[in-house]
């Protein structure tokens, strides 16, 4: 998948902060964002490990290209594959840069099943909306994944988790038939269940 280095600058770095050249791990990501003037962030840390390649997007874009994407295990999605029919695991720096960029108070992707709820709390100024989804499809689609549905959700607060930080992901298994059953004792049938994972730093 390339990068949106429209969106923002990203530093693939070693654990000294020093730029790794193509074909080598980094330690971590710096993201500075160029668009979101509410919260600006410098060279925001992201835990993920990349390893950029030295070729062009098949998409035609002139971005910088990974090769290679390891994230946290809590923040990964599963969804459909775009070839064989199986599903895919997407770490959630496929959003992370687009999310970053956005001039909001918190930015969430909620996942029911394989359909994407984008959550962003109190976003300022004018927003293109169909692009921004085009800009996630066309990240899930170089992941080689999609998403059955993609929506934005304006909010004016999303609950915050431990340490006052928004969940970057919530696993939602809304509605899910429980097999066998109509939920066991102690369940709250249709109470969404959620898994929810944070970004460090
Ligand atoms: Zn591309």
């Amino acid at each position: 998948m390339h990068l949106f280095e429209d969106a923002a600058m990203v530093e693939v770095v070693d654990e000294d902060d020093r730029p790794v050249p193509a074909g080598v791990w980094g330690a971590s990501v710096l993201v500075t964002p160029f668009h979101n003037r509410l919260q600006p962030l410098i060279r925001y840390r992201l835990s993920d490990e990349l390893r950029l390649s030295d070729e062009r997007c098949p998409c035609g874009r002139p971005f910088r290209v990974l090769d290679g994407l390891k994230g946290r295990a809590e923040e990964y999605l599963t969804l459909p594959a775009l070839e064989g029919g199986g599903t895919i695991d997407v770490t959630m720096f496929v959003f992370h840069i687009a999310l970053l960029d956005l001039p909001a108070s918190g930015q969430q992707v909620i996942q029911s099943g394989n359909e994407l709820s984008i959550r962003l709390e109190r976003h300022r100024g004018p927003m293109d909306e169909a692009a921004f989804i085009r800009q996630i499809e066309s990240a899930l689609h170089d992941a080689g994944a999609r998403a059955s549905r993609i929506t934005i959700d304006h909010v004016d607060e999303i609950p915050r988790g431990p340490g006052g930080k928004v969940p970057r992901l919530v696993k939602r298994s809304e509605g899910a038939p429980e097999s066998g059953s109509h939920g066991g004792p102690g369940s709250s049938p249709g109470a969404p269940t959620d898994t929810v994972a944070w970004i460090p730093g």
